[in-house]
C-alpha cells in the first residue's frame, strides 16, 4: 500500500495502515509493532516453552510463525496454530449468522493461536516488504463468502474484524 501518509511514530514516509493501532506505519514500524503484537500474545497467554510445533491451518500464518521463531520448529512441545484473524472472524461471524457450531479456539489445551488479532493482509504486507510472496489458505465457498463479507465492513471501518474478534473472546465463542 503506497501512500503519502507518514509514520505516526517517526514521521518517515508510512507503508501500511494498521486498522489494530489506527495508525499510518513505516516499513521498521510495522514490522517492530507486528512481532510486538505477537510476543505479547505469548506473553499474556503465558506461552514460555522453548520448543514448539507450528500447525499447518493456514500457510501464510505458518510462515509468519517459522519467521518469528528463527525456524526454530521442534517435533514435540507446545502447538502454535498458525489460525489468522479472518479464521477467528470467520469463526464468529458463522456462530452469529448460521449457529454453526465453533471449531477453533484460541486458546486450546495443548495449543495456542498467537496470530488470532494478526490478520493476513498484514502477514502478506509484512513478507511483501521483504520481496517474498507467501501462499494464501484456500477455504471453503462458504467460509469465502463469509470473508468477503467481513472485507466489505472493514473497508468501510477498519478494525471491524478486530471488534468481532473481541466479542467472540469476551463471549467464549472462540
Ligand atoms: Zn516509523
Amino acid at each position: 500500500m503506497d501512500s503519502d501518509k507518514s509514520c505516526s511514530i517517526c514521521g518517515k514516509k508510512a507503508v501500511f495502515y494498521s486498522a489494530y493501532l489506527k495508525q499510518w506505519l513505516c516499513k521498521k514500524h510495522f514490522e517492530r509493532m507486528l512481532l510486538k503484537r505477537v510476543r505479547s500474545n505469548m506473553n499474556s497467554h503465558e506461552i514460555r516453552d522453548k520448543s514448539f510445533i507450528f500447525g499447518d491451518e493456514n500457510k501464510c500464518g505458518k510462515e509468519f510463525l517459522k519467521f518469528m521463531f528463527n525456524d526454530r520448529e521442534s517435533s514435540h512441545g507446545e502447538k502454535l496454530y498458525s489460525y489468522t484473524l479472518e479464521d477467528f472472524a470467520i469463526s464468529v461471524m458463522k456462530f452469529f449468522l448460521f449457529h454453526d457450531p465453533p471449531n477453533k479456539k484460541i486458546e486450546q489445551k495443548n495449543g495456542f493461536s498467537p496470530l488470532f488479532n494478526v490478520s493476513e493482509n498484514e502477514v502478506i504486507s509484512f513478507f511483501k516488504l521483504k520481496k517474498r510472496d507467501v501462499e494464501k489458505i484456500s477455504r471453503s465457498g462458504k467460509d469465502e463468502s463469509v470473508l468477503k463479507f467481513l472485507s466489505e465492513i472493514e473497508e468501510r471501518r477498519p478494525g471491524g474484524m478486530i471488534s468481532l474478534v473481541k466479542v467472540g473472546i469476551k463471549l467464549g465463542i472462540i
